[in-house]
């Protein structure tokens, strides 16, 4: 059990949410509208797929489940990889177990470029550091990248994506993801539940969908 994007950004919001996903991840209560975000931020990440064209996207489901196969999309991006596919969405690399899927990864003369792409109009710090994730994986399967956007929601309903260079940003977080990814790592197999008092991290930068459970209503 490594550490996936997800977990990396919401141990580091509170290391107890981290826990409770990985043991107790029934408590959790995700209120309707962030639900309905998270639904339309998949279909504009769908849509940006042909952003650049033809593409292949490497989603591989467990059988008869919704679940992603982890292992069998990484082993899919290899071979594209080997095969030189110019866009490859999904695109899913592992490394000491832990993992990313990026949104797009897009062949340039000299290795790849990364667009990770986000339903919403504006620039967030915390959309840099989920690209920051992303980066240090893949720098860690030894894929040279050359560069890094973050494709928001444009203005023009014919071709709604705005690409925001962040490279220089991303690769200057790759040392404080380094600090912490193997820490949460030995934390989230940790049997015995986490003890943190609850305090601002319940509700920044998101507000946790273990609340009530924390907060002794649940
Ligand atoms: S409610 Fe607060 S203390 Fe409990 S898991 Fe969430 S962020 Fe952590």
């Amino acid at each position: 059990m490594g550490i996936t994007k997800t977990d990396f950004m919401r141990g580091m919001q509170c290391p107890k949410m981290l826990w409770l996903d990985k043991h107790k991840p029934k408590l959790k209560v995700i209120p309707p509208e962030v639900q309905e975000k998270l639904d339309a931020g998949n279909e504009f990440g769908d849509l940006a797929m042909g952003m650049f064209g033809p593409y292949e996207e490497m989603t591989v489901y467990r059988p008869g489940t919704h679940i992603p196969d982890k292992k069998a999309m990484v082993q899919r991006t290899a071979e594209h990889l080997d095969a030189g596919t110019a866009v490859i969405c999904e695109a899913a690399f592992m490394n000491y177990n832990n993992y990313c899927a990026v949104d797009i990864l897009r062949k340039t003369e000299t290795g790849y470029d990364i667009y990770e792409v986000k339903n919403t109009e504006e620039l967030h710090d915390q959309f840099i550091r989920d690209a920051a994730f992303q980066y240090y994986i893949i720098s860690r399967c030894a894929l040279k990248i050359e560069k890094v956007f973050i494709v928001l929601h444009g203005k023009d309903p014919e071709y709604p994506f705005s690409p925001v260079e962040v490279t220089k940003e991303v690769k200057g977080l790759y040392k404080w993801i380094n600090e912490h990814i193997w820490d949460l790592n030995r934390l989230q197999k940790s049997q015995d539940e986490l003890t943190v008092e609850p305090g601002e991290q319940c509700t920044e930068p998101y507000e946790c969908w273990y609340y009530s459970y924390c907060h002794g209503a649940g």
